[in-house]
C-alpha cells in the first residue's frame, strides 16, 4: 500500500519547509532516534564540546496538525515531554551540560493555554536532568509573551536583537537575577555585514545590566537560514562583497563583538586593542560604503516607483467583463488543462548551463540548445493534449534567481546555497539597490514556444512578492519600496509579452504567504502593499489578455480575502497532499475568479491514476462552479523526471476529458 507524503509547510516565515507532523487524540510518543546523542558524541570525539540544539516541545505541537476536528495537538504535551526528559538524561550522560530549546513560537500571538503549556513543559523539562537549558526566542519580538518568556525555570533566555532590539531594555528589566541572557545581534536572516558599533553597544548595554558574566552573544536565529561563506564569491563585484557577511564571516562578527566587549571598551569608545579597533574601523567603512554607494542608488526608479497611482494597480473592466473577453479572444473547453511552468531539469539542461557558465559553451550555442528544448516541451505537450501550453523554463536554474539575474540592483552569487527542503537548496539573490529592467527576460523564449505551436502559450514570470521574499534583501529602507520596484520591473515584461502575442501570462506568487507577518497585527499593513505590488505588476495590459498566477504550499483559510483581492483571471494553488482541504475556504468565501485546484503532487515520484484526478476534481466540483476550474498540476515539474510526467500529464488529461463528459 502506497501511503501519501506527509504535507511540508514553511517554518515561520522563512523559505526553509519542515514536514507537518500528524497527530491524533490517541498519539503516544516513544523515542524513535539517537540522532542528538549520537552527533554531540561524534563532535565530542572531534574535541569540540557542543551546546545541542532541539526544537522546544511547545513549537513542535503548536508545528503540528490533527486531522480530528476540534483537537489541538498541544493537549499531548505531557506524553511529548516524558520523551524530551528521556533525551535530556541521554545528553547529560553523554557529558553535555547545556542544551538549547527553540521556542520560535514564543514571537508569535499565544493564547493562554499555549502559554501556560510553555511554563509547564519547563518546570518538568528543568528537573529532568543535571542539564543548563536555554529557551530560544527568534524570529520577533516576545511582546505580550516577554513575561512568560523570562519567567520560564531555565538557565538562559534566547531574544533577537535584529527583529526585537527595541524591547532590550524591558528585557533587561524583567529578566530575573539567576539567569543569563543571550543576545542575537547578529542577524542569522540576512547577508549583510553587522553594524558591529551598534552590536557592541546593545551588548555592552545588557552587560552593565546585568554583569557581562550573564550575557552571551550569537546570530538571531539558526544560520541554516543564509550561506556558508562569503570568500569563494570571488566574482562578485568587490565593493559589494565588502558589505556582505555569510555564516562564517558571521561567526567571527560575534567573536569580535563578544571581544570587543570584554576588553572593557566603554561605550562610544576606541577599542584598547590596536587590531580589534582596526576590524572596528574597517566595519564601520564598509558599513558608511555602503549607506552613501552610488550603487544603491537611481533616482529615475525612485521616481517612477514614487509616481506610481491607484489608476496603474486596476485592471481597465472587472473580472465578468475581462473574461468574456478572454474567451473570446482564446476559447478553451470547459476544465481546460495546463501545467505550473516548468518541465523537468534534465541532467543534460544541467550541464548545458554549466559549460555555458564556465565559458566552454557560447552563448549563441547555449540558447541554440534551449530553443531546442523548449522545441521539445511544446510538441510533448501538443501530443499529450494539453489545452494551454507552457514553454517549460529550461532557460532557468531557479525561478528567482533567473529573474535576480536579468534585473539591475540585484546580484547573484556562485555558491551561496541555502537549504529549502529536504536535500534541496536555492540561492537567494542579494537585492543590494534600486531595481531596474534593463531588457526584455522571457520574451525571447515564450516567442519560440509560440513558433511551434497553433495553441495557447502562457508566459511565465516570477511574481514581485515571490521574488524579495526568496531573496536576501536590503534592509536600508522598508520591503514594500523594494517590492514595488520589483512589480514595476515585471510589469514592463508583462507588457512586453502581451505586445509579443502572448494572451495568458502567468505570476507566480508561491511565496505570497510566507510574506505575512508572525503577528496577526500586522497582516493588513502588509496585505496593502503586497496585494498592491501584484496588482501594479499585473494591470498594465488590455482586458482581454488573460493573467494567471500561481501559489503552492500556502494555508489558504485565512487570507482567501486577499487573494481574491490580487484580482488575477485564474489560480492555480496547491492541494492534492492535502487532500483539497485547502478547498474548506472556497465553502465559505465564493471566490470570484478562475480557479486551478491542483490535481497531482508533484513533491512525489509517484504517478497519479486518471481514476485519484476525477475524485480529486468532483471534489473541487462540489464547491466551485464548473465554469470556474482548472485543471492542472500542483506545482512546476522541474524536479520530476520525464518517465514520471509523461504517464502523469497523461493520465491528468484524461481526467479532466473524463470530467468533461460527466458535466456534458
Ligand atoms: N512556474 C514555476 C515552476 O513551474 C512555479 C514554481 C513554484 O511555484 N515554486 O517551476
Ligand atoms: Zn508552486
Amino acid at each position: 500500500k502506497q501511503s501519501a507524503a506527509l504535507e511540508m509547510t514553511k517554518w515561520f516565515d522563512t523559505n526553509y519547509h519542515y514536514l507537518v507532523p500528524e497527530l491524533e487524540p490517541d498519539q503516544t510518543f516513544s523515542l524513535g532516534s539517537t540522532k542528538p546523542v549520537d552527533e554531540f558524541l561524534e563532535a565530542k570525539a572531534l574535541g569540540i564540546h557542543t551546546r545541542p540544539v532541539l526544537v522546544g516541545p511547545v513549537t513542535y505541537l503548536r508545528m503540528a496538525k490533527s486531522r480530528t476536528a476540534g483537537f489541538r495537538p498541544l493537549e499531548l504535551l505531557d506524553g511529548l515531554l516524558g520523551v524530551y526528559e528521556e533525551v535530556l538524561r541521554r545528553l547529560a550522560d553523554a557529558g553535555a551540560d547545556w542544551v538549547q530549546l527553540d521556542e520560535p513560537s514564543l514571537v508569535v500571538d499565544l493564547d493562554a493555554a499555549e502559554r501556560d503549556a510553555l511554563a509547564v513543559a519547563y518546570g518538568r523539562l528543568a528537573a529532568a536532568a543535571p542539564l543548563k537549558l536555554l529557551v530560544a526566542a527568534y524570529f520577533g519580538q516576545l511582546r505580550e509573551n516577554l513575561e512568560t518568556a523570562v519567567s520560564l525555570p531555565v538557565r538562559a533566555l534566547h531574544v533577537d536583537m535584529v527583529r526585537g532590539r527595541d524591547e532590550l531594555d524591558a528585557i533587561l528589566r524583567a529578566l530575573p537575577a539567576d539567569k543569563l541572557l543571550s543576545l542575537g545581534v547578529v542577524n542569522g536572516r540576512n547577508v549583510w555585514r553587522t553594524n558591529l558599533q551598534d552590536a557592541v553597544a546593545t551588548v555592552q548595554k545588557a552587560a552593565g545590566a546585568l554583569g557581562a558574566d550573564r550575557v552571551l552573544v550569537g546570530p538571531s536565529c539558526s544560520l541554516l537560514h543564509c550561506p556558508v561563506d562569503l570568500d569563494g564569491e570571488t566574482g562578485l563585484d568587490g565593493e559589494l562583497r565588502s558589505w556582505l557577511a555569510f555564516a562564517r564571516q558571521k561567526i567571527g562578527e560575534i567573536g569580535v563583538i563578544a571581544a570587543a566587549v570584554n576588553s572593557g571598551m566603554a561605550p562610544g569608545e576606541r577599542s584598547p586593542s590596536p587590531a580589534a579597533g582596526q576590524v572596528l574601523d574597517e566595519n564601520a567603512r564598509a558599513v558608511q560604503s555602503r549607506r552613501t554607494s552610488p550603487r544603491t542608488q537611481n533616482p529615475a526608479v525612485k521616481q517612477r516607483a514614487a509616481a506610481v497611482d491607484d489608476a496603474m494597480l486596476c485592471r481597465r473592466s472587472d473580472f465578468p467583463a475581462r473574461r468574456k473577453l478572454q474567451r473570446e479572444a482564446i476559447p478553451l473547453p470547459p476544465l481546460p488543462t495546463t501545467t505550473i511552468g516548468s518541465f523537468p531539469q534534465t541532467p543534460e539542461i544541467r550541464r548545458a548551463r554549466a559549460e555555458f557558465k564556465r565559458g566552454e559553451l557560447s552563448r549563441e550555442a547555449y540558447e541554440e540548445f534551449l530553443r531546442g528544448q523548449i522545441t521539445e516541451v511544446v510538441q510533448f505537450q501538443e501530443q499529450c493534449g494539453i489545452d494551454v501550453l507552457v514553454h517549460g523554463e529550461a532557460e532557468r536554474n531557479d525561478m528567482v534567481e533567473y529573474f535576480g539575474e536579468e534585473l539591475e540592483g540585484i546580484a547573484v552569487t556562485s555558491g551561496g546555497w541555502v537549504q529549502s527542503y529536504g536535500s534541496r537548496c536555492v540561492k537567494p539573490p542579494i537585492i543590494y539597490g534600486d531595481v531596474t529592467r534593463p531588457g526584455p527576460m522571457t520574451v525571447r523564449w515564450i516567442q519560440h514556444a509560440m513558433q511551434g505551436t497553433g495553441k495557447p502559450v502562457k508566459g511565465m514570470l516570477t511574481g514581485p512578492v515571490t521574488i524579495l521574499c526568496w531573496s536576501f534583501v536590503r534592509d536600508d529602507q522598508p520591503r514594500s519600496d523594494t517590492c514595488r520596484q520589483l512589480a514595476l520591473a515585471i510589469r514592463d515584461e508583462v507588457v512586453d509579452l502581451e505586445a509579443a502575442g502572448v494572451g495568458m501570462i502567468q505570476i507566480d506568487e508561491p511565496a505570497f504567504r510566507e510574506g505575512l507577518p508572525l503577528r496577526r497585527d500586522q497582516w493588513a499593513e502588509y496585505f496593502r502593499w503586497a496585494v498592491d505590488c501584484f496588482r501594479l505588476s499585473a494591470s498594465g495590459v488590455a482586458d482581454a489578455t488573460q493573467i494567471h498566477t500561481h501559489m503552492c504550499y500556502a494555508e489558504f483559510n485565512s487570507i482567501i480575502d486577499s487573494i481574491a483581492a490580487m484580482d488575477a483571471d485564474v489560480i492555480s494553488i496547491e492541494t492534492s497532499r492535502s487532500n483539497m482541504e485547502l478547498l474548506d475556504a472556497f465553502v465559505r468565501f465564493e471566490y470570484p475568479n478562475e480557479i486551478g485546484p491542483g490535481v497531482y503532487d508533484i513533491h512525489s515520484p509517484r504517478v497519479p491514476t486518471t481514476e485519484s484526478m476525477v475524485q480529486l476534481l468532483r471534489k473541487a466540483l462540489e464547491v466551485l462552479r464548473p465554469e470556474q476550474i482548472w485543471v492542472n498540476p500542483d506545482c512546476g515539474l522541474k524536479t520530476r523526471r520525464w518517465e514520471e510526467v509523461r504517464p502523469s500529464l497523461v493520465n491528468m488529461v484524461a481526467a479532466a476529458r473524463a470530467v468533461r463528459e460527466e458535466l456534458s
